[in-house]
């Protein structure tokens, strides 16, 4: 429970880091995109200033000499005028008006035509002759004949010609008689286009805007591009607004004549109720400045986009790693809990054979706490009996040749208890196929060991008498035939025993008696002072004796010596002596022999003749007791 409850922790911490991150990376992203754009948009912004600001200080100077040269060609006129009223006064009618013209006083190029009116508005001296000859509804005559006291140039209207298109402006003074009272006016016409045409050199741009207008609010020549225009209505103006505030300035129209947005700067005429206007169209004067924002609006999406499509590469990776971390947090969680908890010991041993990772049960199975284990050699543990073959299966794990080792072995525990393991190794390599440690898997057997050894030992054992049994007689047989024939030095003799009459002793006393007699004549036999081979019992009441060693002679003579000691034995069962003799038969082997048991028929054999001779006796093999007759 505490192990899942760890698990689900990690897996929710990763989890955590991997969505904050994925916020940090969007976070940053979109700092990056804001900072961006803000950029472009301060950079644009500045520039779009830049441009008007330079925009409106060219209006403002051009504006400026605008003014002076209307002024200054209005004041040329109007001293023009003034001769002429003064020559008027001087010789009445007789004047000859058209002269002024005529010699250039004024120029033709400007004015074609000046007359005087009286009183009524008829007109008395022109240089044209008129086809309508009064004035007096005309605006600048009615101007003058209203405000009669006061002696000011007049810019009148502009008024399209009665007989051609031509737009002409009156300009005008009035005529006083020498009591004072209006005497009629002095009015030349003169050409608006001059004043209109005027900077056509300087480029204000298609949509440029030179102005001249009255306060009166109508326009006395205009003009956009190269369209020239005369008289028109502009008393809803923002111009005229702008110049109730102030004399001179600068603004952003909205266009009210013809809806295009301008910067216009503006001046009011000293001396005249005029005002000259210069404007430039702001869609022109920002074109570069739009056409860079066009552009830099367009890298700044491609940027944008790369910045996006890069987040979301961001994003998806931590995703992924995210997911992959999970996944090798979740195979490492169950490693670690198949490695910790696993039944049986596991260990982890670096190339040099040290221990560097263990699991509780191995550390258990040899009594060490994991830091005593962790960097110890591993043959440290191994009984020293059992390193033998570390080296070599190491070697051939690193070549490949094998997979894994398995081996029983056994170990010794920090007590010095000996312990038996089955110990697998084998080799963990990394992707490329490096070797990375070994991994032993080291199962405790020493129980199992116990009980396998406890039942070789009963296989091996006569269960009445303890004594070795038949197998284990013709195992060792087997063994000492071999070392005969190997080394045919050495002495084997062979004794077979069996009891006389014992049918008779179970009759007697009963089967427990008989197997009493069996036991104590098991004891005689194995307390023989003489180093006895082996003894074993081979079945009912027969035993044999190997004597290794021991020449046919002295063994019959160990045989003799050990029948009279059970014929001369007490055997008592349950207060009731019981003798008992045995019959002998001894045979040597021979490195001639065909087979390891070849002896023992021959020692059977001489047993046999034992009986016949009448028991209780011991009898060499025919050959052997023809030698051990001479002997004897
Ligand atoms: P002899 O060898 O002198 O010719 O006579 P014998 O009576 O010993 O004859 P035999 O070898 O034929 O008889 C062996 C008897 O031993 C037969 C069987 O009842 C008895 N016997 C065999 N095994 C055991 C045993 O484990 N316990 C007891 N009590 N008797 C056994
Ligand atoms: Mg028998
Ligand atoms: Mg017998």
């Amino acid at each position: 429970m505490a192990f899942a409850d760890r698990m689900r922790r990690t897996l929710m911490g990763i989890d955590g880091r991997g969505v904050g991150m994925s916020i940090a990376v969007v976070a940053f992203g979109l700092i990056l995109i804001g900072v961006l754009w803000s950029v472009v948009w301060t950079e644009e912004r500045a520039e779009r200033d830049e441009a008007a600001a330079a925009a409106v200080k060219q209006n403002s100077n051009l504006a400026v000499a605008y003014e002076e040269h209307v002024v200054r060609t209005l004041a040329g006129l109007d001293s023009a005028l003034m001769v002429v009223r003064q020559e008027y006064r001087r010789l009445g009618r007789g004047l000859d008006i058209s002269r002024y013209i005529e010699d250039g006083i004024i120029d033709e190029r400007l004015s074609s035509s000046i007359s005087i009116t009286d009183e009524r508005g008829n007109v008395v001296l022109s240089n044209r002759r008129m086809p309508v000859a009064n004035y007096a509804e005309l605006e600048f005559f009615r101007v003058h004949q209203t405000r009669r006291d006061r002696d000011v140039l007049h810019v009148g209207v502009p008024v399209a010609g009665r007989l051609s298109d031509a737009w002409q402006i009156p300009l005008s003074r009035p005529l006083l008689k020498p009591d004072g009272t209006f005497g009629g006016v002095v009015v030349l016409s003169v050409d608006p286009g001059y004043f209109a045409r005027f900077y056509r050199k300087i480029d204000l741009g298609s949509q440029g805007l030179v102005l001249l207008t009255g306060l009166d609010g109508v326009s006395r020549a205009r003009r956009v591009g190269n369209q020239l225009s005369f008289g028109e209505d502009l008393g809803d103006s923002t111009l005229l607004r702008e110049q109730a505030r102030s004399e001179f300035g600068s603004f952003v129209s909205q266009g009210s004549v013809d809806n295009i947005p301008r910067y216009v700067s503006y001046r009011t005429l000293s001396g005249y109720p005029l005002v000259v206007a210069v404007g430039a169209s702001r869609a022109e004067v920002l074109a570069d400045v739009t056409r860079n924002r066009n552009r830099d609006y367009f890298v700044a999406s491609l940027i944008t986009m790369v910045i996006f499509g890069f987040t979301t590469v961001l994003v998806v990776a931590v995703h992924r790693q995210e997911r992959a971390a999970i996944k090798l947090a979740t195979s490492e969680a169950r490693f670690r809990a198949t490695f910790e908890q696993a039944a049986i010991g596991i260990c982890h041993s670096s190339l040099e054979r040290r221990y560097i990772a263990v699991n509780r049960t191995f550390c258990e199975m040899l009594g060490y706490t994991r830091q005593e284990l962790l960097g110890k050699p591993v043959w440290e543990v191994i009984h020293h009996e059992d390193r033998g073959d570390e080296p070599q299966f190491r070697d051939k794990l690193l070549s490949g040749e094998i997979d894994s080792h398995a081996a029983e072995k056994r170990y010794v525990r920090k007590d010095g208890q000996v312990i038996w393991v089955n110990r697998t190794v084998s080799l963990v390599r990394d992707y490329t196929g490096e070797p990375l440690y070994f991994l032993r898997l080291v199962e405790d057997i020493t129980e199992r060991k116990r009980l396998e050894q406890e039942l070789q030992a009963l296989a091996a054992t006569d269960s009445l008498t303890g004594l070795p049994n038949r197998r284990t007689f013709m195992t060792r047989l087997e063994e000492e035939y071999a070392r005969l024939r190997r080394f045919d030095t050495q002495q084997v003799a062979v004794l077979m025993l069996d009891l006389d009459y014992f049918k008779r002793i179970n009759d007697t006393n009963g089967h427990a008696a008989g197997d009493e007699v069996l036991r104590q004549v098991a004891t005689l036999i194995r307390e023989e002072p003489r180093r006895v081979d082996l003894c074993a019992r081979l079945g009912g009441e027969e035993f044999a004796v190997i004597l290794a060693g021991a020449a046919a002679e002295s063994a019959r003579e160990f045989a003799e010596r050990l029948r009279r000691k059970i014929a001369a034995a007490a055997i008592v069962f349950e207060g009731k002596a019981i003798a008992v003799t045995v019959s002998i038969g001894v045979a040597a082997m021979r490195p001639t022999d065909e087979s390891a048991d070849a002896s023992l028929l021959r020692a059977d054999a001489a047993l046999y003749r034992a009986k016949e001779a009448g028991r209780n006796q011991v009898r060499l093999v025919e050959e052997d007791a023809g030698s051990a007759g001479a002997a004897a």
